[in-house]
């Protein structure tokens, strides 16, 4: 059994004691793809280390995070830029619009937005997608944005069906990760009227610890418990959804 996780920070701090033995047991348990979603300049060399440490494994995203979309935003998205045309990423990520922490940026979070999307054009990759309390605000940028060329992940979907219907007409496979065994999650209600071919799992480690583990670090294992509840809504073995989700990560991030 492969399993994928698709949005998983392993260059974080949070890792810093246990990064190697934690990435190990994920891999002895059949976790063993692992997309990397970027958050600014500050991790750039420690993602390319998790790349030289696991290069069968590890997949690179670039990007900037909407949260640290702040006054050098320029300089952070010429990083971005810099680095698309010296070395090959599988997407632009993760990229959208945060309204949770804080409301001012959100001029220039939708210019950082739109502007990765552009890039994302440019060089034929999938973008990923963050969004918090900002719905409408993304999905108005996609509208503007739709066309064949646009494609890729809402990381961490936790909307109504309708949002998801509409994630997935922009060419987004839905991210779905720990909050879906949440008690009060509510994605559960509806998931199995959407059709896996539009689903990919993750975690978001080291956020978002799934139940039993909530409130607690995360890790890329932890996906198993996404994929345990995924099982159960739609009444499906996990090896089949281990595989069906595998190769939707396949279609989108070509690898
Ligand atoms: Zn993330």
């Amino acid at each position: 059994m492969i399993i994928t996780d698709t949005h998983t920070h392993l260059y974080s701090e949070a890792f810093n004691e246990d990064r190697h033995e934690m990435i190990n047991r994920a891999i002895e348990q059949g976790v063993s793809r692992f997309f990397i979603p970027a958050i600014d300049s500050e991790y750039t060399e420690s993602m390319f280390q998790l790349e030289k440490d696991f290069p069968e494994h590890v997949f690179l995203m670039t990007g900037l995070h909407p949260t640290h979309v702040k006054d050098n935003y320029k300089e952070e998205l010429n990083h971005v830029e810099d680095l698309l045309s010296k070395r090959s990423f599988y997407a632009i990520g993760e990229i959208g619009i945060d309204l949770h922490w804080d409301k001012s940026t959100l001029g220039v979070q939708q210019q950082a937005f739109k502007y990765q999307i552009q890039l994302a054009k440019k060089y034929k990759l999938p973008i990923v997608i963050h969004c918090r309390d900002a719905f409408d605000e993304v999905f108005e940028i996609l509208e503007s944005e739709k066309g064949d060329d646009l494609f890729g992940v809402f990381h961490c979907f936790t909307g109504t069906f309708e949002q998801a219907q509409q994630a997935i007409s922009y060419n987004m496979k839905l991210g779905i990760g720990g909050v879906l065994t949440f008690k009060n999650g509510k994605i559960d209600k509806f998931l199995n009227n959407i059709d896996l071919k539009h689903i990919v799992l993750e975690t978001d480690a080291p956020y978002l610890a799934p139940t039993p583990y909530r409130g607690k670090r995360n890790e890329s294992l932890y996906v198993l418990k996404v994929l345990e509840k995924l099982s159960y809504i739609y009444n499906s073995s996990e090896e089949e959804l281990a595989e069906i989700t595998t190769q939707n990560s396949k279609d989108v991030f070509k690898v």
